[in-house]
C-alpha cells in the first residue's frame, strides 16, 4: 500500500467514524485530494473528476469538501476575492507560492509559536493560529523563462 492509499484508507475510516456516508462521488474526491501535491481549487478537482461523474456539479464538490473540512481531512487556504485551494496535508507546514503560476508547494520549517505568544502580549488577541506564505517563481517558472530568452 502507497503513502497516500494509506492515507486514504485513514481518512475513509475516520469518516465513517464520523457517520458520514461514503458515496462513491465522495470517495472520489477524498482520493484526488490524497493523491495530489497540488492544493486544488473546487474548479480543479471538478474538471479532474467530470469525465468519471457526469452528474456531478461544482456545488456538490464544495459540499464534499465542507464535509471534510468538518471533520479535518482538509483545510481551506482562501486567498482574497481568488477561489479557496484546499489542502489534505493536515499535519503542520508553511506554504510558498509561485507568483507566476499560483503553484502552492509545502515545506517545514520549526512553528513560529513564539511569533504567536509576542502577537498575543502585544495585542491581547487570543490567537488561534497563524499563516506564513513565501513567493518566487517556481523551478518550472524559471525554466520556462530562461528557455524564452
Ligand atoms: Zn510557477
Ligand atoms: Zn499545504
Amino acid at each position: 500500500m502507497t503513502v497516500s492509499e494509506q492515507r486514504l484508507q485513514e481518512a475513509l475510516s475516520q469518516l465513517k467514524q464520523s457517520g458520514v456516508r461514503i458515496t462513491p462521488q465522495r470517495h472520489a474526491v477524498l482520493e484526488y485530494l490524497m493523491q495530489t501535491m497540488e492544493h486544488p481549487t473546487a474548479d480543479d478537482i471538478y474538471k479532474a473528476l467530470e469525465s468519471k461523474f457526469p452528474n456531478m456539479s461544482v456545488a456538490t464538490v464544495y459540499n464534499n469538501l465542507r464535509v471534510f473540512q468538518e471533520i479535518g481531512l482538509v483545510r481551506e487556504l482562501t486567498y482574497g476575492d481568488s477561489s479557496s485551494r484546499f489542502d489534505c496535508n493536515t499535519t503542520k507546514h508553511y506554504h510558498i507560492i509561485c507568483d507566476s503560476c499560483g503553484k502552492i508547494v509545502d515545506f517545514h520549517y520549526p512553528t513560529l509559536d513564539e511569533v504567536e505568544q509576542l502577537a498575543e502580549q502585544v495585542t491581547g488577541f487570543d490567537v488561534t493560529h497563524h499563516r506564513m506564505e513565501v513567493y518566487g517563481k517556481c523551478e518550472d517558472c524559471q525554466a520556462s523563462l530562461q528557455t524564452s530568452h
